[in-house]
């Protein structure tokens, strides 16, 4: 064999090699990518449940005229948003605040507050950790779910138990983290002897929202409606919105209740 053929086959050779070894860190990289999809999402073999985000209203008021609205707040983790509390305890409003049992950990102040006021506000569960109640392994805006049968079972409990840890009555209600949740879940959920608190009003878009927005949404509540907000994001503008909303259903007349003042809630699927 020539020199020049020699060089020439050797040089193929090599240009066989990369292309091997390219290819082989592209499926690298394709198997690390996959990872937390996997993790997270369910295989078609798995069958990805139907989620179901409850709806919840109050019965009609039987007055004419008469409005009547529930305020229901998520204290899901991080602090606890003044604005929105201070309103309520000058007010004297009434409102139904699910809390977890990382938020009771990092908020004794507000919670000795909360339980000053027992006949204003009802404490309930919304969790131990915050993962929503769902028994299959997936992400709901960006959060793992609790995954399986047992890991829903020890976020409610955990909730219920760090609740009456704290020195509050044991809840009667669930509110699971998204407030979404699979029909098994909700099975099991109220097997464990809850009920599963959805809602009518979307008050602040997961706390989300404008000023102004949340303020609208809130203040033109009609009756039956049960709004849900959150109390626990002092520094977005949304609670602000949401505190004078709150204002202002009151300055219209609207008898705000708490879910334990009323025996015949109204279930339903909340659509989109
Ligand atoms: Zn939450």
């Amino acid at each position: 064999m020539r020199q020049a053929e020699l060089w020439q086959r050797q040089i193929i050779g090599a240009h066989h090699m990369l292309r091997l070894f390219l290819s082989g860190c592209l499926l690298l990289l394709a198997g690390f990518a996959a990872v937390p999809a996997v993790a997270l999402e369910p295989s078609p073999a798995m069958h990805a449940p139907k989620l179901i985000e409850p709806a919840l209203h109050l019965p009609r008021s039987d007055e004419t005229g008469k409005i009547r609205v529930a305020l229901t707040f998520d204290a899901c983790m991080g602090e606890a948003d003044q604005r929105i509390l201070s309103v309520l305890v000058a007010e004297n409003i009434p409102a139904t605040i699910f809390v977890t049992a990382r938020w009771l950990r990092h908020n004794p102040q507000t919670v000795a507050i909360l339980r000053a006021h027992p006949e204003q506000f009802e404490l309930e569960n919304h969790g131990e950790n915050h993962v929503p109640a769902v028994d299959v392994p997936m992400s709901i805006y960006g959060i793992a779910t609790a995954g399986s049968r047992q890991a829903v079972e020890q976020e409610v409990a955990g909730g219920a138990s760090a609740m009456q840890a704290a020195g509050l009555p044991a809840p009667n209600w669930f509110r699971g983290s998204t407030a979404k949740y699979d029909a098994s879940a909700m099975d099991l959920i109220h097997t464990m002897g809850f009920r599963i608190a959805g809602y009518s009003v979307n008050g602040d878009g997961g706390s989300l929202l404008g000023a102004a927005l949340a303020e609208k949404r809130i203040s033109t509540a009609r009756d039956g409606d049960v709004v849900l907000a959150h109390i626990n994001q002092p520094t977005h503008a949304a609670g602000e919105g949401v505190a004078r909303g709150i204002l202002a259903l009151k300055r219209r007349g609207v008898t705000l209740v708490r879910l334990s003042d009323v025996a015949d809630m109204q279930d339903g699927t909340l659509t989109h």
